[in-house]
């Protein structure tokens, strides 16, 4: 083959590789809450049994993708730092106590990168922010120090507000202390830096971006569905929910394009119906 011909078939494979390389097209940030066999009345949206959760990583690693840090995130997003060709981010928020038996040591021993969002002013206590459900156990300060102690190669944990407070409609002074108050909180009690923030529900509005951006954090993320992409504000960067209510294919769709179609369409005819039913 004539160097021209070389370059253009290498052309043609960059672009096809550009094409489809979720890392170009976007890197998925899954948001997971509970991981759990224990069925939690009126939480089942937000808690995957451990069979469903083991098969869903599963074959993310079957179709290539390489489970990736916040920090490898943060400077590909900040620096342009290279990724994995295939990367993704895989988020728990709110500490579950459950993670520590169902989910943690698993990720770890799989060698799969992985970040808890906490609530320090929660931990060793239970949710409390749930409405019509129980109140679900949370990790306390001891059991995070452990965990951090065996797996801490591959768990990272970052901060998601002092108490759960919604973000939203809050003043400046509000989010800055909820918000600094929990980064403090688990420096203090990891020793190391906390860099990140999931908003509390997702909730967010521009003063709160204003008010975080003004804080030494590096990067914040909502459950704004979407592939996180470099040029994002970094302070409300997308994550996709994964639902104990999802489909396989639901899974598939929202780690390739960081939400689900077919989802969305199931949400819409259950309305129609529901509405049809009752005019
Ligand atoms: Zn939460």
């Amino acid at each position: 083959m004539t160097p021209a011909g070389k370059r253009k078939k290498l052309a043609a494979k960059m672009k096809f590789e550009n094409n489809f390389s979720p890392t170009s097209q976007g890197v998925p940030i899954l948001c997971y809450h509970n991981v759990s066999d224990t069925k939690y009345k009126n939480y089942s949206l937000y808690t995957l049994p451990v069979k469903r959760f083991k098969t869903q990583i599963r074959w993310l690693r079957r179709l290539g993708y390489s489970a990736v840090s916040l920090d490898a995130l943060y400077e590909h997003l900040a620096n342009g730092k290279p990724l994995p060709l295939k990367a993704v981010v895989i988020t728990f928020d709110d500490g579950y106590r459950d993670l520590q038996t169902t989910t943690i040591p698993w990720l770890a021993k799989m060698e799969l990168a992985h970040t808890l969002f906490l609530n320090s002013g929660k931990m060793g206590g239970t949710t409390g922010w749930i409405p019509r459900a129980p109140d679900i156990s949370i990790l306390s300060a001891e059991e995070v120090k452990g965990i951090d102690r065996l797996h801490g190669d591959w768990v990272d944990f970052q901060a998601h507000g002092r108490n759960h407070l919604a973000l939203r409609n809050q003043t400046p002074e509000t989010v800055r202390k909820e918000v600094m108050e929990d980064v403090q909180s688990l420096e203090s009690i990891l020793n190391r830096p906390v860099s990140y923030l999931a908003y509390p529900f997702g909730y967010y509005d521009a003063n709160t971006v204003e008010s975080v951006v003004k804080t030494p954090l590096r990067a914040a993320f909502t459950v704004d569905q979407g592939l996180c992409r470099r040029g994002q504000n970094l302070h409300s960067l997308p994550r996709v929910e994964i639902l104990g209510n999802d489909w396989f294919i639901d899974f598939i769709m929202k780690l390739v394009f960081g939400w689900s179609p077919i989802a969305k369409l199931r949400t819409f005819l259950k309305l129609t119906w529901v509405k049809l039913r009752s005019g």
